[in-house]
């Protein structure tokens, strides 16, 4: 018999997840990748797997506690900081019920998150403000812009700016 890898019941089978990777899971941690979850003693075991070091069990965690919607989950939610990629996959496979994932990412395709430093790879001329912003200029406190994976805002030369995320990079 295998363990499941999130609550370490005995009754595990490999398991495809979605948008990656497997894991051994019992039929109950199995369900709740893909279906509704619903509270339920079971659950407690995400109190140790949410803080898992292997980033899959970790974000199956979060997956899990994402979907709860029990204030104990959101409690542990506050205090558990997943990196943004554990948070990405976990959103991503979340279900056609889940709202879809949008998700920033720089030229090189890492993930940006709110408050992160990126520098401009091309000179941008800054459309009304009637400046260019440089090229190597460093944007500190990025903010996201919520409906759009494509746009980020931040500080240049004192005024605030949408930047594509394809012309920056993450620092
Ligand atoms: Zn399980």
């Amino acid at each position: 018999m295998t363990a499941c890898q999130l609550c370490t019941a005995p009754d595990a089978m490999p398991v495809p997840l979605s948008p990656s990777g497997q894991a051994d899971l019992c039929p109950t941690c199995a369900g709740a990748m893909t279906g509704p979850v619903v509270d339920a003693p079971h659950w407690s075991c995400l109190h140790d797997a949410v803080w898992s070091e292997d980033a899959v069990v970790q974000g199956m965690a979060w997956r899990v506690l994402t979907r709860l919607g029990a204030p104990w989950a959101n409690d542990l939610m506050d205090i558990c900081d997943p990196s943004p990629e554990v948070r990405a996959w976990a959103e991503n496979g979340a279900g056609a019920e889940a709202p879809d994932a949008i998700i920033h990412r720089d030229s090189n395709g890492a993930v940006l998150a709110q408050g992160d430093t990126v520098t401009l790879i091309k000179d941008l001329p800054v459309k009304g403000a009637g400046f260019t912003a440089k090229r190597g200029t460093a944007v500190r406190g990025i903010s996201l812009v919520p409906d759009n994976a494509g746009h980020i805002e931040g500080r240049v030369e004192g005024q605030r700016i949408v930047i594509l995320t394809e012309y920056v990079k993450k620092v």
